[in-house]
């Protein structure tokens, strides 16, 4: 794995060179399809399992959800009713189970009670379902309303998610500015006076998305003062916490994400496995409060559909889900779970979370480079910032690029940009399997390097 370079070394268009135009006629012999494959398919793969990766948010793969995965490819079971597999449906209901308790949600997020959790794709699907069940709530709740003036609030650091299920749903969003003097945080009091100047244009707010840990910069919003106001205006809140909601199951890290806000004030709650959870991808969680209102919104049920007297005794995953079946995620979810246990899990996480602390601590250090945000679990974001008076802000991103376009071109590590309140930074995550502090601190001379280069290139 560390053998091959960390970004794909391809052009744009290279496999279509390398492939025919139409589908062969006859049958081909599969030895010849698999040396095809290693020939053509795995160089222009950007190798998220490398240990320099350290873009995006990295997957933290292993090979016991592999496993599962393969076997669930093998099984082909898309339960979508409780009959279409019952393993399927009760492993689903029982990780969900297990894995709430991990995290430290409550009770009422647990199928035991009113609410429970499923897996979806990803958690832009689960976003999506969340909006579904809260648009459907507020028109019973309030059956006069005209649908067409909802609003959904997001921030301007929430993830591109919030604007696309918008969309989807033709439903106007909000982005509600954040400042760097909350380190990019939402608060309650932004929140608020949208709330009363949509409500005085007549428009109707019934959805906020909070966010857990966001991708620019990890920052967490204040559920707290969001959750408060959401319940005043019966608007529904989703905590998305795609990256950083798998921290929740070390107690050491609840308060920096508002666990016992979340679990007071979410009506909805999503993180990622498939992110920095130990799960390959697919495997993204969703968690409600009151599971009434997603099968209120997505249990459409026709004959051919209709369990026979069984009603009440077990959910029906189809009514959770966007598509009718799904992969039978649980398995691979239920591998790791077992393989690693509590403590492994959260070992995974505090390893990484020490490794950014060494990581922010050099770049502190650092006579050139300086932290943009505070260090958040295993995510720094920082630029080059030169103590020149007169260096305005245009001509120090434009440094920035320079030397970002300098990271991006090599192969041996991978890290990301973002923009943040008009910065441009660099950002750097942990979180692959393999990272180990030698390859971070690798990673740190060679930011560090490519700087200085930037820097005696000019402005
Ligand atoms: N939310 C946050 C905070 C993210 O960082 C990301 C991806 O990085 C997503 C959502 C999107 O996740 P998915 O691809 O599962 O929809």
């Amino acid at each position: 794995m560390a053998s091959r370079p960390v970004v794909a070394q391809v052009e744009p268009g290279y496999l279509r060179k390398l492939l025919p135009c139409t589908i062969p006629e006859d049958g081909e012999n599969f030895q010849e399809i698999v040396d095809d494959y290693q020939k053509f398919i795995i160089p222009g793969l950007t190798n998220w399992q490398h240990p320099s990766f350290f873009g995006y948010f990295p997957v933290a793969c292993t090979w016991e959800g592999i496993i599962g995965d393969i076997y669930a490819g093998s099984l082909f079971n898309p339960g979508f009713n409780w009959i279409c597999s019952p393993a399927c449906t009760e492993l689903e209901v029982i990780v969900m189970d297990w894995a709430a308790k991990m995290f430290g949600l409550s009770e009422n997020f647990q199928h035991s009670g009113c609410g429970g959790g499923v897996l979806q794709a990803t958690a832009s699907d689960s976003l999506l379902v969340a909006m579904v069940a809260a648009r459907v709530r507020y028109v019973e709740e309030f059956p006069q309303i005209n649908p067409s003036n909802f609003v959904i609030y997001v921030s301007s650091e929430t993830h591109s998610l919030g604007l696309k299920n918008g969309r989807i749903l033709g439903i106007e969003v909000r982005i509600l500015n954040v400042e760097i003097t909350d380190d990019f945080a939402l608060r309650g009091n932004t929140v608020r006076k949208a709330i009363q100047e949509d409500l005085a244009n007549g428009k109707i707010p019934f959805f906020l998305v909070a966010t857990v840990g966001t991708t620019s910069t990890g920052a967490v919003d204040r559920i707290d003062e969001l959750g408060a106001i959401a319940r005043e205006y019966f608007i529904w809140l989703h905590i998305d916490a795609a990256w950083a909601g798998v921290a929740l199951a070390c107690p050491e890290f609840r308060n920096l994400c508002q666990l016992d806000a979340i679990n007071d004030f979410a009506d909805s709650f999503c993180t990622n496995f498939h992110k920095w959870g130990l799960v390959n991808w697919d495997a993204s969680t969703l968690w409600v409060r009151n599971k009434k209102h997603v099968t209120n919104a997505l249990d459409v049920t026709p004959a051919y559909l209709r369990p026979i007297a069984r009603e009440n005794v077990m959910i029906e995953m189809r009514n959770w889900k966007i598509g009718l079946g799904s992969h039978f995620r649980a398995l691979k979810v239920w591998f790791v779970f077992r393989s690693y246990g509590v403590k492994g899990f959260q070992a995974h996480i505090r390893d990484d979370v020490a490794l950014n602390v060494l990581f922010a601590s050099k770049i502190m250090l650092s006579p050139i480079l300086s932290l943009v945000s505070p260090p958040s679990l295993a995510l720094s974001v920082f630029r080059i910032a030169l103590p020149l008076p007169n260096l305005r802000l245009d001509q120090l991103n434009k440094l920035n690029k320079c030397w970002y376009r300098r990271l991006a071109s090599r192969a041996d590590i991978f890290v990301t940009h973002t923009e943040v309140g008009g910065i441009y930074c660099v950002r750097f995550a942990i979180g692959g399997q393999q990272t180990q502090a030698q390859h971070v601190l690798r990673a740190f001379e060679i930011i560090e390097q490519e700087a200085f280069a930037a820097v005696a290139g000019g402005l």
